[in-house]
């Protein structure tokens, strides 16, 4: 499958079968690098399972996965994200034992020695750069105030953002994002998209899948619809907005 130079992700020709139901059907995707990718539809259109076939969490009945170049197809999460892939999960995946600090210099650490455990030889230094590092990333996603706290006591909205921070600590080069401001407040929700906005300065490329049009419009330089499993409609926000067959299968749907 032929890509041109500046596409970073190719999802292509994927389908997705749960027995007999298509929940993904012949999916073509193309993101551009350093791009925020909003991927809208329904309740039920696909969107999750797209991006658990991208993740690796879900295998495609047909189709492949290719990442800058490299077939995903095949391999595990890990192997995924190690690769410079990062996900932002529709439910929070934090350890709600440990403190907000805690749980940014987890990845850290998962990164510096290649598996998710405590290296108990590293050195104090690396152990300071790394501190230092899930401060800063603290101060960026606004909980810097909160570092010391238990996880598992905070906001729904500051749990999102926690794990935001546990994404961004990796310094992936596709961050996906699975309906980041969903449960949050107006006031949350923008200062999400303000904190999003900062990121996307930064040339990380987004792929994120979003039901509030605030938030798809305030972010995305294109976006995919995608309903009954297929992409109905995809181009710049402004022809989006504007598209009938959009309106009738989003705009009058479910949210
Ligand atoms: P969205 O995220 O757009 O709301 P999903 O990707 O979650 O949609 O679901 C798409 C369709 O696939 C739905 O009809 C859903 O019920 C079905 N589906 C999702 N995951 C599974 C699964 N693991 N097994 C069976 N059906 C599933
Ligand atoms: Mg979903």
């Amino acid at each position: 499958m032929q890509t041109k130079g500046n596409v970073v992700l190719h999802v292509a020709d994927v389908q997705k079968h749960f027995g007999g139901l298509h929940a993904l059907a012949d999916i073509d995707l193309q993101v551009d690098e350093g791009k925020t990718h909003a991927i809208i539809g329904p309740n039920g259109a696909g969107k999750s399972t797209l991006l658990n076939v991208i993740i690796g969490r879900l295998a495609p009945s047909s189709g492949a996965v290719v990442f800058d170049g490299t077939v995903l197809t095949g391999k595990k999460p890990h192997e995924i994200n190690q690769l410079g892939v990062a996900r932002v999960f529709q439910t929070p995946e934090i350890f709600a034992d440990l403190s907000v600090l805690q749980n940014v210099m987890t990845p850290a650490f998962a990164r510096r020695d290649g598996a998710f455990r405590i290296n108990m030889f590293r050195s104090v230094d690396n152990e300071r750069g790394i501190r230092e590092e899930a401060e800063h990333t603290l101060e960026d996603v606004g909980l810097m105030d909160r570092r010391a706290v238990h996880a598992g006591a905070l906001s729904r909205g500051d749990k999102r953002r926690l794990e935001l921070a546990m994404c961004l600590i990796q310094k992936p080069r596709l961050l996906l994002l699975d309906e980041p401001t969903a449960g949050m407040s107006r006031h949350d929700t923008n200062t999400t998209i303000e904190l999003l906005k900062k990121i996307k300065s930064r040339g990380m490329t987004k792929v994120i899948i979003e039901h509030d049009m605030h938030v798809v419009f305030s972010l995305a330089d294109k976006i995919s619809v995608l309903a009954g499993g297929r992409i109905i409609a995809e181009g710049l926000p402004d022809q989006v907005r504007g598209d009938p067959r959009v309106q009738e299968a989003y705009l009058g749907g479910v949210h």
